[in-house]
């Protein structure tokens, strides 16, 4: 499969030799490296991606969730253009913010009031500080496999990059586990950041949990928060309102800001008045692009001309029916397959047995899982579909019913002709 890839993309290997000149890895951003190369892309048109060799792909990675108005989509791209024919850097409120953040308020039950950064990052890095500052505790506790941004991310082992907090790492949709250790920490715990569904496996938290993380933080007056970077797409309202859970504060990020760079962290509103500047004891919040006017009108427009509450049921529709497919092909193939997930989101792992907890994954496996992981990433390009190779997806509304059933013949085939190496 690997030497068949190479031979069909020497633009991109010849890009990838030549990036590496001047960036480690020949990539400035990690995730979206995979071996031998990555592809390079030359454009993307609805859920359509061309590479620099011209091959053309059905995109199911969806910019890990930011691309859900799929590429150049029309209504997007005037909403840009008219905001750029106004200027962008204006240096001063502009016409669309307030507009966006009213919409987001109204619709995320969580939101009483809420404020714009750059990337989901920053959303997490100042709703972290925000509760340290209202609390005034340090710690902070966070899950087991969890990804809040490039600075927080928690595996085992923990990762040298993170910003010097004073982390709790609890086990994922473990109920008396976390309770655990949030009764230990009570005292010093400013906040618990959590993923309603854990992006990195989509592994959805189990409703209890979420809500047994409510009820332990109200105990003990730590500011809850949910990571709705990837998940506030679920319904109009985020998981949040899906749930009928309310988290002390959220953040957002992704597909919000209508593919641009994009971050929100809001929440209760005696925690976020603090940032009304005319306040004689104010919190600061600052940042250049904050009202980035391009991403403002995007965003805006997004939410309200496209994804409206009839358009999350039809794309969460056809991740269950991708979810749902995948998991009876595996079934009459007696394949260890698996797809997880919750709505539009779709993740792949290979395991016999179900998978809800990062816990679940045997690390003895990992060299093999590996294996598997690039096979199907390198099968599924050669036949012209494109996911994340860890098997991420997230789908994005251009994709048709007939790009799903492709997807799905793909896996039978697979099944079918990797047989030997899968048993
Ligand atoms: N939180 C979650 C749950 C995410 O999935 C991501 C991005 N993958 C982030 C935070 C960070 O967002 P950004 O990449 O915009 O900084």
């Amino acid at each position: 499969a690997e030497s068949r890839f190479i031979a069909a993309n020497p633009g991109s290997a010849e890009r990838h030799k030549a990036a590496s000149q001047a960036m480690p890895g020949g990539n400035t951003r990690t995730v979206l490296h995979f071996d031998p190369f990555p592809l390079a892309w030359r454009r993307g048109e609805g859920a359509v991606l061309e590479d620099i060799d011209g091959h053309r792909y059905i995109d199911f990675l969806g910019e890990y969730s930011a691309g859900l108005y799929g590429h150049s989509n029309p209504v997007i791209l005037e909403a840009v253009r008219d905001a750029l024919a106004d200027g962008i850097v204006l240096g001063g409120p502009n016409a669309y913010e307030a507009g966006l953040a009213s919409v987001l308020q109204e619709r995320f039950p969580s939101l009483e009031l809420l404020r714009f950064c750059n990337s989901g990052t920053e959303a997490n890095m100042f709703a972290i500080q925000t509760a340290r500052a209202a609390t005034r505790r340090s710690k902070v506790m966070v899950f087991e496999g969890g990804y809040h941004g490039g600075v927080f991310y928690f595996r085992q082992g923990g990762m040298p990059l993170n910003l010097p907090i004073d982390w709790v790492i609890a086990p994922y949709n473990d109920i008396e586990g976390s309770l655990d250790l949030i009764k230990k920490h009570g005292k010093d715990l400013a906040a618990v950041l959590v993923e309603p569904m854990l992006g990195s496996g989509c592994l959805p938290a189990d409703p209890a949990f979420l809500l047994a993380l409510r009820e332990s933080c109200t105990a003990h007056g730590i500011v809850l928060i949910f990571d709705e970077v990837m998940t506030s797409r679920l319904s109009t309202g985020g998981l949040q309102a899906a749930l009928r859970i309310t988290p002390d504060m959220t953040t957002l990020g992704k597909y919000i800001g209508g593919g641009m760079s994009f971050g929100a962290f809001g929440g209760r509103r005696d925690l976020m008045q603090r940032f009304d500047p005319a306040r004689a004891d104010a919190w600061p919040h600052a940042g250049t692009f904050n009202n980035n006017v391009l991403t403002m009108s995007a965003g805006l427009t997004g939410l309200t001309k496209i994804y409206t509450g009839e358009a999350v049921a039809r794309l969460n529709a056809k991740g269950d029916r991708l979810r749902n497919g995948i998991n009876d092909l595996a079934r009459r193939h007696e394949a260890p397959l698996l797809a997880t997930g919750h709505g539009s989101f779709v993740g792949l792992h290979f395991s016999d047995r179900p998978v809800t907890r990062p816990q679940d994954i045997d690390p003895a496996g990992e060299p093999k899982r590996k294996a598997l992981h690039k096979l199907i990433h390198l099968d599924f390009i050669a036949a012209g579909i494109y996911m994340a190779r860890r098997g991420y997806m997230a789908l994005m509304l251009p994709l048709s019913d007939a790009d799903i059933e492709k997807f799905l013949a793909a896996t039978d085939e697979f099944m079918q002709s990797r047989q030997q190496v899968l048993s």
